[in-house]
This record gives C-alpha cells, sequence and structure tokens, in this order.
C-alpha cells in the first residue's frame, strides 16, 4: 500500500504526568505514516483525490493542544481516531508521538509511543426469535450504523429458518452485514452486548429463545480464541441460518481456518 509521511512535526502542548508538564508545557514531535492509495492523486495530479497533508498537520496539532493528557498513549490515540473518522481513504495509520524534553532526569534522546490503527471488516449474524423479529433486526442495523467507529457496507436480505439445537421454539429471521470498524475484537464485542440488552436479551437457555443475537462471525483474516470470544464463530461453517445470508453478501470471503469461500462452505452443507 502507498504511503503518506509527516515526519517529526514540532508542536507545543501539556501533556504530561507531573503538574509542571501540564502548567508550562513542552515540545513534541509527532510523526504520522497513512497507509492509502495514492494511484488515481498521482495519475490525476489533484489534491482532492489524495489526503491533504498541510490539513492532516493542522488536525494534528489542534488534537495535541485542545487537549491535556497524561499519557503520550492517549494522545497518540486521540490523533490516529480523529485522522481515520477524518479521513475515509486513509486505511491504516501509525503515529508516533515522541517527548524530547521528557523529564526522567537522565539523558536520552526522546521517549516515544507508536501506535497503528486501522480500519477492519467485520461479518456480524443477526438472529431474533421473540417479538417484533425483523424491527430488533432493523433496530440492531441502524444502531451499528450509528457508531461513529462503524461504517455499515453490507446488509444481507433477513431469511426465515427453524431452530436449531433442540430446544422447542419460534422460528427465527436472520441476517448478516458487513461493516468496517476502528473497534478491535472485543470493544466490537462489548458494543454489540450492549445492544443486545438494550433489545430485551435475556440469557436463560442455551440455544434459547431470544429477541436479538449478535455474533461476530469473521474480523479480517483474524484467528483468536479466549475465554469470552472466539474468532471465526466457531460454528459459522455448521450453520446454514448464517453461510445462506451471508453468501449474499460476501460469496468469496475467506474463512482463514477453512481457506475456503463462504460460497464453498455453504455447498459443502449440502
Ligand atoms: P452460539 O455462540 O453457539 O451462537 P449463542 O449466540 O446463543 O450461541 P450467547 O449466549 O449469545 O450464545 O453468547 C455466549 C458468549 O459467547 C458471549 O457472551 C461471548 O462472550 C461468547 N462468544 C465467543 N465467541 C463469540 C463470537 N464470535 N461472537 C459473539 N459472541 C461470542
Ligand atoms: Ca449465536
Ligand atoms: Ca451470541
Amino acid at each position: 500500500m502507498d504511503k503518506i509521511i509527516i515526519k517529526d512535526l514540532e508542536i507545543f502542548a501539556n501533556h504530561g504526568v507531573m503538574p509542571e508538564e501540564n502548567a508550562l508545557g513542552q515540545k513534541f514531535l509527532v510523526s504520522a505514516v497513512m497507509q492509502c492509495d495514492t494511484r488515481a492523486a498521482g495519475m490525476s495530479d489533484d489534491i482532492t483525490r489524495s489526503v491533504n497533508y498541510a490539513d492532516v498537520c493542522k488536525l494534528i496539532s489542534s488534537e495535541m493542544q485542545k487537549n491535556t493528557f497524561k499519557l503520550i498513549e492517549a494522545a497518540a490515540e486521540r490523533i490516529a481516531e480523529a485522522v481515520l473518522l477524518k479521513y475515509k481513504t486513509v486505511r491504516e495509520i501509525t503515529v508516533t508521538v515522541k517527548k524530547p524534553w521528557a523529564p526522567i532526569a537522565m539523558s536520552a534522546d526522546t521517549v516515544a509511543v507508536e501506535i497503528t490503527r486501522g480500519r477492519h471488516t467485520a461479518f456480524i449474524a443477526l438472529g431474533s426469535n421473540i417479538d417484533d423479529k425483523r424491527a430488533h433486526l432493523n433496530g440492531a442495523v441502524g444502531e451499528i450504523a450509528a457508531n461513529k467507529r462503524c461504517a455499515l457496507k453490507k446488509v444481507s436480505d433477513f431469511i426465515v429458518t427453524e431452530p436449531v439445537g433442540g430446544v422447542e421454539q419460534d422460528d427465527f429471521l436472520n441476517g448478516c452485514i458487513e461493516i468496517e470498524t476502528l473497534l478491535t475484537p472485543h470493544e466490537l464485542l462489548d458494543f454489540l452486548h450492549e445492544i443486545e440488552n438494550a433489545h430485551g436479551r435475556e440469557r436463560t437457555v442455551h440455544w434459547g429463545p431470544r429477541t436479538l443475537d449478535l455474533d461476530i462471525i469473521m474480523y479480517d483474516d483474524l484467528i483468536m480464541s479466549d475465554e469470552t470470544l472466539t474468532i471465526p464463530h466457531i460454528e459459522m461453517t455448521n450453520r446454514r441460518f448464517v453461510l445462506e445470508p451471508l453468501v449474499q453478501i460476501a460469496p468469496y470471503a475467506v474463512h482463514p481456518i477453512e481457506k475456503k469461500t463462504i460460497s464453498a462452505l455453504l455447498k459443502a452443507l449440502g
């Protein structure tokens, strides 16, 4: 991917853990490496098709000066998010915040924090089999789209499916969406849980009836598992009610463990 690079932008600001730092301020050096496709701008020599680095410098300087953080970690996080929210063509940004005058009572060139943040593609499966199922699914889609850190890319049809797992209950309405998000997998899971809770989700019977179920199916080509989150969703390859809506919006997405497309996984279900 092409890169646009800003190196060691000098900004006087007031971040620091010590009160004197907040009162007196000091010099910070901020670098940003932005990954974006510059081909169209390069071929047309048209700045409106690129990221205007003068504007990015202004944005960085304003984020650095309008806040007073204890940590340069926080300053870096704020800058990365501001750039990603404003410049949709930036896929990923690495921000370095250096503190050349850090009060460490020893000699060092600088202390610095460097972080990389970017956009992630996630697929979310939605399900409901209580109350107005369509209203629950539409509501969830709207609430996800309203999060500034999530952009709704695609929405499948909502399909009626029979319950699986042996519990006697009403038919489900199921769908899938694709989003682009700045949230980490765990932040996304927490956000989805908030939405489920707002829709009165109760966890009484395992695989039982629910107003709203939101599962993370895939997140980029990430493979991970801990106590609260497994990605890709462990059951996705066995579930027609996930793969059928998913194939509508992402037939060529590849399952990172199976190394098969969604379309091939659905065919394999028979
Ligand atoms: P299933 O996970 O088999 O679809 P379910 O959706 O009915 O069953 P829930 O009660 O909604 O199960 O979720 C139980 C827990 O599963 C969640 O609290 C969450 O921590 C965990 N979990 C693990 N991986 C995922 C994932 N990829 N998406 C959503 N939740 C997950
Ligand atoms: Ca589920
Ligand atoms: Ca779930």
